[in-house]
């Protein structure tokens, strides 16, 4: 199935307005909804799709590596659906678990993420494709901070497409050991190899990648070089206000909309 050369390869993603691969394609938000500030990520969604992204992410729950973070709520996903109404723009949101996958689906959460964490969960990854079988759900599979070789990063999206819902994206987000002061290693660099191989289209996350707003713009256009379909970029109004990743990683809106825009020309070069 995802090889180049597969009647897949001549399947449209379409979403947020944009078919993939006809022109740069933007995810951008919060890390992380703060349910006790809903007013920040109404804000942030509204501002993100004036910066010119076509989907609004938005964490609901979330992965930490610490137990005793704070790990998301579920009240966040109503939060998310309200930014879908206001901006009229699908929404994104990682699952982790099979129940978490329900509650979105049955929520209407356009876009599932699977996080580096899951990405080699296969249980998670075979009831993802089950569930999203019959319906036009995508999925932005994010790439294991410890996978190895291209193979196996498309071998885990096969495990969800193989069920008969073609909407993946691959999402190189950095990997471990990073890279001097860097959050992780950026892998943007992969995203030529992944093309010769998948059909799939690529989606780079700069901001897990370096881990530094400073640094997101240009791994953003690195990434853009590289031959990437589109890009997914943390941002938030007031990034010192955020949780979870926003107050490091977090765009203002202003450098993510020169971002965008510097990205959309050198992706039409
Ligand atoms: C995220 O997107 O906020 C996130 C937790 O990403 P990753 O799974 O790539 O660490
Ligand atoms: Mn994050």
């Amino acid at each position: 199935l995802m090889d180049r050369r597969s009647d897949l390869a001549t399947h449209e993603i379409k979403l947020g307005g944009v078919t993939l691969g006809k022109e740069l394609f933007v995810i951008a938000g919060h890390c992380t909804i703060d349910p006790k500030n809903p007013n920040y990520f109404y804000e942030t969604a509204a501002a993100v799709k004036e910066a010119g992204a076509h989907v609004v992410r938005g964490g609901v729950w979330k992965p930490r590596t610490n137990p005793y973070s704070f790990q998301g709520d579920v009240k966040s996903l109503d939060i998310l659906m309200e930014a879908s109404q206001r901006t009229g723009l699908p929404v994104d949101a990682e699952v982790m678990d099979e129940e978490h996958l329900k509650m979105a689906l049955d929520a209407g959460v356009h876009m599932l993420q699977i996080g580096a964490r899951n990405a080699l969960n296969y249980s998670l990854l075979r009831a993802i494709g089950k569930a999203i079988a019959e319906r036009d759900t995508v999925v932005l599979l994010k790439r294991s901070i410890h996978m190895g070789p291209i193979d196996e990063f498309i071998a885990a999206a096969e495990y969800i497409v193989s069920f008969g819902n073609p909407n993946i994206l691959l999402c190189p987000r950095g990997t471990k050991p990073g890279l001097d002061g860097y959050r992780n290693h950026p892998d943007e660099s992969i995203t030529p190899l992944l093309k010769e191989k998948s059909w799939a289209p690529v989606v780079v996350d700069p901001s897990h990648s370096v881990g530094k707003a400073a640094y997101v713009p240009a791994c953003s256009l690195a990434a853009v070089a590289y031959g990437a379909d589109g890009l997914c970029i943390e941002s938030h109004i007031d990034p010192a206000k955020g949780i979870g990743d926003d107050p490091k990683q977090a765009l203002t809106p202003a450098v993510l909309a020169e971002t965008i825009q510097q990205s959309k020309q050198l992706w039409s070069l």
